[in-house]
């Protein structure tokens, strides 16, 4: 295979620096755009490194700024617009969408409407318009490698296999930092508690996620679009180490896992690679030093995210979309001193009563969905701001 030309979504974020880091070790491949929101001097930075064709700046007094100041000489796009452009490019080989949030949706579906492949790992865009990307990725033939240790592990696990022999798949989940905190405690958690968690570094939405199961949650919607099982054959346990990073389940009781250590480039080079496991020099796990791996059933009542997104699920039409857009403000509204940390899953759990979902949504729906879920929402927290603190 010769060259593969990549445009990573994010470049600057905690997964788009961990590609560019997979990247530099294989010459195999070329960068065609990379995109930030306002993080210029990274970008700058990576333009000399890697000689992209051309950046999207999403924030504009940072596209501004970066117009005036750059010595990038390649074309410089701004906002929705510019992505728009670079995920429609069809001489990308593979577009890998690490954006934070919703804003992952519309430019993921352009390059699969395109028929590039798409490494995913902005999990909201399957959460938000699972139905709709599926679909599309069918009908154009395209792949979708997953930028998740759980999903890389599970789509590990089924080379080879039959989907019709599958029974179930179990995602393994750390339970965060507050996996041994009693319930009672969750009052006086504070943001510097949330953020630091104790096997992944990642982005600061993600890790919030993390501390209220929320990711795993996330995860299980994922995993329902990605490998088209129905809910009921979908587990979650808790493994605090994070060396498996998930199992399948057959219907003859046989239990393949995949293990390594917690580091995302693992992942990230499976769907760079795929389905290859190329050479690379990431640090070996080692059992006989770990020693121990242990497993719990996860706390629905402790962490009631997790069960707001199996039943979400269970609801359908635009209802994954709602409370992924729910939680984006409540977890943002947590960050910035407004809620306290139990009132993330409260709200959440309250919205998701309170606003209507739609069946069959169209790509329009769920845009709609997505701003009207967060407009309700933001109000309700700030008429509501000091209860909730
Ligand atoms: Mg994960």
């Amino acid at each position: 295979m010769g060259f593969k030309n990549i445009s990573i979504l994010g470049s600057t974020g905690s997964i788009g620096t961990q590609t560019l880091d997979v990247i530099s070790q294989s010459e195999q491949i070329v960068i065609n755009y990379l995109t930030t929101n306002t993080n210029i001097l990274l970008l700058e930075e990576q333009c000399k490194v890697f000689n992209p064709k051309g950046v999207v700046i999403s924030d504009f007094d940072s596209f501004s700024q970066f117009k005036s100041s750059t010595k990038f000489e390649g074309e410089i796009y701004f906002g929705e617009e510019g992505l728009e452009i670079i995920s429609s490019d069809s001489t990308t080989d593979l577009l890998v969408s690490s954006l934070v949030g919703f804003a992952g949706v519309i430019p993921t579906l352009n390059a699969i409407n395109n028929k590039i492949d798409v490494a995913l790992a902005n999990k909201e865009t399957l959460v938000a318009a699972g139905e709709i990307i599926t679909t599309a990725a069918k009908n154009n033939n395209v792949n979708i490698f997953p930028i998740d240790s759980e999903h890389s592990a599970i789509q590990q696990c089924l080379i080879g296999e039959n989907i019709d022999d599958i029974e179930k798949i179990i995602l393994t989940a750390s339970g965060g930092p507050f996996f041994e905190t009693p319930s009672e405690k969750f009052e006086s958690i504070t943001i510097e508690d949330a953020l630091n968690h104790p096997n992944w570094t990642m982005g600061s939405k993600i890790t919030i996620d993390s501390a209220t199961l929320m990711n795993k949650g996330l995860e299980v919607i994922e995993a329902y679009w990605l490998f088209g099982l129905p809910v009921e054959a979908i587990d979650v346990i808790i493994h605090p180490q994070s060396i498996i990073h998930s199992m399948v389940q057959f219907k003859d009781s046989s239990v393949k896992a995949q293990l390594g250590l917690p580091d995302m480039k693992v992942p990230i080079a499976y769907a760079l690679n795929y389905p290859k496991h190329k050479s690379y020099d990431f640090k070996r796990m080692n059992l006989a030093e770990i020693g121990t791996l242990t497993f719990f059933k996860p706390d629905y009542n402790k962490f009631p995210n997790l069960r707001l997104a199996f039943e979400a699920l269970e609801r359908g039409g635009s209802t994954c979309c709602i409370l992924n857009a729910v939680n984006e403000v409540t977890v943002q509204s947590f960050l910035e001193g407004k809620i306290g940390f139990k009132s993330i899953s409260e709200i959440n759990s309250l919205m998701l009563d309170k606003i209507e979902s739609t069946n069959n949504p169209s790509i329009h729906d769920i845009i709609e969905a997505d701003k009207n879920a967060r407009i309700i929402t933001n109000e309700y927290i700030n008429s509501n701001n000091g209860i909730y603190k």
